[in-house]
């Protein structure tokens, strides 16, 4: 696992009797009354947890949770994460800390006890975890002034953050991508008593196999709302891939780069440039790149407006779905590969009219017998919707970090686990 060079495991360290900081990714969806739709995060990082506890440790464990503005935003509270760990987890005590620093959070830090769990408040409800001020600035001095002033205090939160515990545990892969307090920041402060827990190693295994050493033929389904959420990776991919089957509005974006008409469909006007160029450098590569050539349309996205099958657009209709005809070869494709690699639905699958284009690449996913790996956010999403995610080679936690990865950046989360030689 040459990707985790340099990298120490949890099983690595020594835990006994240590306050252990592990910072998870708990970000999980919430609806409208509070609760937690899918705890798919939460569930992967418990043997982590369950080891540390087991060998001695006394795990204090850290997330954030969407994008609060304020300190405190009770919406965006870790509470229901601390309910659902104590459902989870029985046999353990777990410990809700209303704030992640300060003098009430040392205290409990001090007073956790064998087999108790302290779990933070959200991280987010400082911005120094980010680094980045919020609110509005008159000028751009103001800001460049309020970013430094930021940065200044972040170093001072990262230290409170370290002064919990004696042991650093990195198992939040989808946070990986960002150079947060709680991610980079302050893991210097344990030397070499950092680590990855069982999450991070798996996920580098399986995304590391697609990275560093795909078996061929290598395939990408990618999907979703916009190219330009994806243009580093589509270019790294084109590079690598025998065939990139692209769905989704995205789709749309490149076809109208073609100079094909999408009528209404969703077509990001400021990145037809972008478009042009992703498709020279195909032309210019020994890799495939499929487009949609039907399509499920209708002219407003709800239950009730008509929705159809079209090989070519009429005013006023969006493509919401890729046809029956598109997801054949998407498919046939798919099922003979060694290696796929799906971001990104490939319509509006959240209504179940729009679901089957993306079903029917699930499906063909499930049928090949090569790696398979669904990299996290909507797919990861849609994949265990359709009750197909235990039929896959591995359904990643984190969808930003994941794309970055496939695209073969550094990731600040991992590199700072990195003990020097
Ligand atoms: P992303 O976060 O980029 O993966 O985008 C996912 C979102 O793209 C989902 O909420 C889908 O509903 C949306 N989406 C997928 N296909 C289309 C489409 N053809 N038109 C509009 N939105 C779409």
């Amino acid at each position: 696992m040459a990707y985790l060079d340099g990298i120490k495991s949890v099983e690595d360290l020594n835990l006994d009797g240590k306050r252990v900081f592990v910072r998870v990714d708990f970000n999980v969806p919430l609806d409208a009354d509070g609760k937690i739709t899918d705890d798919f995060r939460i569930r992967q990082a418990i043997p982590t947890i369950q080891y540390i506890i087991r060998n001695g440790g006394l795990p204090i464990v850290a997330s954030h949770l969407g994008r609060p503005k304020a300190n405190p935003s009770p919406e965006f509270s870790l509470k229901p994460v601390a309910e659902r760990l104590i459902e989870l987890l029985p046999e353990r005590e777990i410990i809700f800390a209303s704030d992640c620093i300060g003098d009430g959070v040392v205290e409990q830090a001090k007073r956790l006890q064998p087999g108790q769990i302290l779990l933070l408040e959200n991280l987010r409800f400082y911005e120094e975890e980010e680094g980045k001020p919020r609110g509005k600035f008159a000028t751009d001095e103001e800001k460049a002034a309020a970013k430094k002033a930021v940065k200044e205090s972040q170093k001072k939160f990262a230290a409170s953050l370290a002064s919990l515990a004696d042991v650093y545990v990195n198992d939040a892969f989808g946070t990986c991508h960002r150079a947060h307090a709680s991610m980079a920041v302050m893991v210097p402060n344990f030397g070499e008593n950092k680590g990855c827990g069982y999450l991070l190693q798996k996920e580098i295994k399986y995304l590391g196999n697609i990275v560093y050493d795909p078996e061929h033929p290598y395939v990408a389904i990618l999907g979703g709302a916009k190219v330009s959420d994806k243009i580093g990776v589509i270019e790294s991919l084109i590079g690598k891939c025998d065939q990139i089957c692209i769905g989704g509005a995205m789709a749309y974006t490149l076809l109208a780069a073609k100079g094909v008409n999408v009528a209404a469909s969703r077509v990001e006007t400021d990145a037809l440039d972008i478009a042009k160029n992703i498709l020279a450098k195909v032309a210019d590569s020994k890799c495939e790149l499929l487009l949609p050539i039907d399509h499920v349309v209708s002219t407003a996205l709800d239950d009730t407006t008509p929705c159809k099958v079209v090989e070519s657009f009429s005013d006023g209709e969006m493509g919401l779905d890729i046809g029956p005809k598109t997801r054949e070869p998407y498919a046939n494709v798919i099922k003979k590969a060694k290696s796929v690699f799906w971001n990104g639905p490939m319509g509006v699958f959240e209504n179940p009219r729009y679901a089957d284009g993306t079903i029917a690449v699930a499906k063909a996913l499930t049928e090949c017998k090569g790696n398979t790996v669904v990299g996290g956010g909507d797919s990861a999403a849609a994949i265990r919707q359709f009750g197909l995610d235990d039929k896959v080679t591995h359904v990643s936690t984190g969808g930003g970090a994941s794309l970055e990865l496939v695209e073969g950046k550094e990731l600040p989360g991992i590199e700072a686990l990195r003990i020097a030689k």
